[in-house]
């Protein structure tokens, strides 16, 4: 008998998904984008106009909520749900889990994909993103609006994960965990170092291999689950005072406009450079100088 339950208390260990503590009270901030959802691989599928647009916001919708079931299993009582996609309209509010707390359309304030963000969140979760313009073998790279190539904040090239990962940090809040294609996933432990991930496809090219959406949620459900019971693993993402922001732009317009942002210069035939003490300062540069 006592062997028996040796045996069972094995199996159950290893069972479970999250093995950390349960911390009740948690305050869960999730940055929801479109690209890196499960079967998304063509702008269309990501695009008001687009034929299968309705099906993909409602695995987008899913893939939310798989991660709000993750954090109410770890302890969450408040969430909040940032739609950072497009019109920032995307997430169906019906199909939402109840328990969330839901941000749609844009503020036209710097924190952008991270508005919502404070220092009394816990942990910051990223599902549907994706890799930076210019990754090899990623689904529907790109930084920001798409007049932008690169991002570069003290010599790194930052992924959008890269940059609202700062934004967090600004606050003291670690990103957890983040759910997208491999190239993602790639790029941000590379950057960030301790966080949890979840590849729900891989690019093969510019095409997609993926897992099906309800595999691709039981996965996300148990990491953020797993993450949230391991808070201590993760560190806020921050980089050392002055701020560099290095921005490559592809249309000369654009170049032009941003150069008017007060101590932007143009520091190349396709570059802007800005400087600051204070990083929220940089963010506030970045989304005047890329529009
Ligand atoms: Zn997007």
């Amino acid at each position: 008998m006592r062997r028996a339950i040796g045996i069972l208390a094995v199996i159950l260990l290893f069972a479970s998904p999250a093995r950390g503590q349960q911390q009740d009270g948690l305050k869960v901030f999730i940055s929801v984008d479109m690209e890196g959802i499960s079967g998304v691989v063509n702008t269309d599928d990501a695009s008001r106009s687009g034929q299968d647009y309705g099906y993909f916001r409602a695995v987008m919708t899913r893939e939310a909520n798989a991660a709000i079931e993750g954090a109410l299993a770890a302890g969450a009582t408040e969430i909040l749900v940032r739609d950072s996609h497009g019109s920032a309209r995307n997430l169906l509010p019906e199909l939402l889990n109840r328990n969330a707390r839901l941000l749609r359309d844009w503020s036209g304030g710097h924190l952008s994909m991270m508005e919502g963000i404070d220092e009394s969140f816990d942990a910051v979760i990223f599902v549907g993103y994706h890799a930076k313009a210019g990754t090899d073998n990623a689904i529907l790279d790109h930084t920001s609006s798409g007049n932008v190539t690169n991002v570069e904040i003290n010599g790194i090239s930052m992924p959008e994960a890269g940059y609202n990962a700062l934004m967090a940090g600004y606050y003291d809040v670690p990103v957890v965990f983040v759910a997208g294609d491999q190239a993602l996933c790639d790029q941000v432990v590379e950057r960030f170092g301790e966080v949890e991930t979840v590849a729900v496809k891989e690019g093969i090219g510019a095409a997609s291999l993926g897992l099906h959406p309800e595999v691709a949620r039981e996965k996300i459900r148990a990491g953020v689950e797993h993450a949230l019971r391991n808070l201590d693993n993760y560190q806020p993402y921050k980089l050392s005072a002055p701020y560099t922001l290095v921005l490559t732009m592809k249309s000369e317009s654009v170049i032009h406009n941003g150069a008017l942002y007060p101590g932007a210069k143009r520091t190349g035939d396709w570059e802007l450079t800005f400087t600051a003490d204070d990083v929220m300062e940089i963010m506030r540069a970045y989304q005047w100088m890329r529009k």
